[in-house]
């Protein structure tokens, strides 16, 4: 269990982002440590080895005012009793500081320092050694660099414990500062979670990051959508259930009276059949908007078509088999890019709304025409119409109004749902008005760019 805690812990975004930041900002104040140190050393050497040569032009001086050599390696000595001088004459005297004899032999057994000419690491300490030619005789000194080590070992202590300080004190911070960031990114996990065990609510929409606030905004609108889909397909299987089932309903009331009466009163049987065969059929329509219903639009912008002539041959059909008189005025060729199917069923199921809810001795008048506005087809009858608070509703499925759902017209109520939904995938805008004196206007407006 704990194994598993510290796992999650180290999975999230806190913890990870401090743990880069971190190891950034320790790189980083190693990089410019290393790099301090490597100028302190370079600065200590540069200040001995002056020193070095301030004693060279000491003992130039001093040699050109004084006698000889034992007095002036004195005067040194006791500057600085830490040093030594080593003076070579070329005729093979030599003359020593009183260190001389102790630093020098332990100098030529030191190491010596890479990259650091004269500096030797010796039993005596840290030297740096350094010979010049002074009035033709060798003078060699030694000047002890102990001080200086000490120093720049102290610059280092100093400032590796300040950069450990910062980089400890800055993870801290890290964490702290990330912790609160994260702390939106949390929020959204569990928001999401709640929605996810069927919470009714949405994503919080933070100000910043916009990154977040994007995501947020995106995950809401996709979580309505997806509320509305979910609400659309709720209802519509509802509906469906209900309307396959009252046509079931009739058919297994009639096979049943056929096997109650069929015997005995045989006369009962043609009725049953007449209805059992409508009601099939009702059944076999129903099922097919069903299906064309939840057809996925496929490569709907496939083909350029004749539209006009589509239309026509639909008009030209619905003449033979409709009572009223079919008025057609089309303009052909009008050329449109999409499926001969949608165009038919467009056509198609307003003629035949327009030819059911019509008296038989009236007119149906088609127009299809191209106009500044766009691509229009309307239809036009003179049956009983539709009142104006019903004029939006008798696009959804399954809704019918209410006198032709008492009446004895057949009807599923998903013909307009079917055309609106074709029309939809085109941008089309469709639209139903009054036709004077009486009747209805549907209208279906193509864009032009069509
Ligand atoms: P259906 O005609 O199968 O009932 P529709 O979806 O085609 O289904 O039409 C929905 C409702 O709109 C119809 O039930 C009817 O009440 C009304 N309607 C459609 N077209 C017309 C029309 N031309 N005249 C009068 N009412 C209509």
């Amino acid at each position: 269990m704990r194994n598993k805690e510290k796992t999650i812990r180290g999975n999230t975004a806190q913890f990870q982002l401090t743990r880069q930041f971190s190891l950034l900002l320790g790189a980083v104040m190693l990089f410019f440590n290393l790099v301090f140190i490597l100028l302190s050393i370079g600065f200590l050497y540069e200040r001995i080895e002056d020193q070095a040569d301030h004693v060279f032009e000491a003992i130039e001086k001093g040699h050109a005012a004084v006698s000889g050599w034992p007095s002036l390696i004195d005067a040194y000595v006791s500057a600085d009793e830490e040093s030594a001088l080593r003076v070579e004459q070329a005729d093979g005297h030599r003359y020593d500081s009183e260190e001389a004899s102790t630093v020098f032999p332990a100098l030529a057994a030191g190491r010596i320092i890479p990259l650091l000419e004269g500096v030797i690491l010796s039993e005596e300490g840290v030297y740096f050694s350094k010979t010049e030619k002074i009035n033709g005789d060798q003078v060699t000194v030694a000047l002890n660099a102990e001080a200086s080590v000490e120093l720049a070992y102290g610059l280092l202590l100093i400032s590796s414990l300040l950069n450990l300080a910062a980089v400890v004190i800055g993870s801290v911070l890290i964490y702290w500062r990330v912790g609160k960031w994260s702390r939106k990114l949390t929020l959204m996990a569990q928001e999401i979670a709640a929605i996810e065990s069927g919470g009714s609510g949405e994503l919080t929409v933070v100000r910043e990051p916009v990154e977040i606030q994007a995501v947020a905004v995106s995950f809401n609108q996709l979580l309505k959508e997806q509320r509305e889909t979910i609400a659309r397909e709720k209802r519509f299987i509802a509906d469906a259930s209900h309307e396959l089932r009252t046509p079931l309903a009739a058919i297994r009331g009639h096979v049943k009276l056929i096997q109650r009466r069929g015997t005995a009163h045989p006369e009962v049987i043609p009725s049953s059949l007449s209805f059992i065969d409508k009601e099939s059929k009702r059944l076999e329509v129903l099922s097919n908007q069903l299906l064309d219903l939840e057809k996925q639009p496929i490569n709907t912008m496939a083909q350029t078509l004749d539209v006009g002539q589509l239309i026509r041959e639909v008009c030209e059909k619905q003449a033979v088999v409709s009572p009223q008189t079919i008025d057609y005025v089309i303009e052909e060729p009008l050329l449109m890019k999409g499926s001969k199917i949608d165009f038919q069923q467009i056509a198609q199921n307003l003629l035949e709304n327009a030819a059911k809810y019509a008296p038989s001795d009236s007119t149906i008048y088609v127009r299809f025409c191209q106009k500044n506005t766009g691509i229009w087809l309307t239809v036009t009858d003179q049956g009983m119409g539709i009142p104006d608070d019903q004029k939006e509703r008798i696009f959804d499925r399954f809704y019918r109004v209410e006198n032709s759902r008492s009446s004895d017209i057949a009807g599923s109520g998903i013909g307009l749902s079917l055309v609106k939904q074709i029309a939809d995938q085109y941008q089309a805008q469709i639209s139903v008005t009054d036709n004077q004196p009486k009747g209805s206007v549907f209208a279906v407006c193509f864009p032009a760019s069509q």
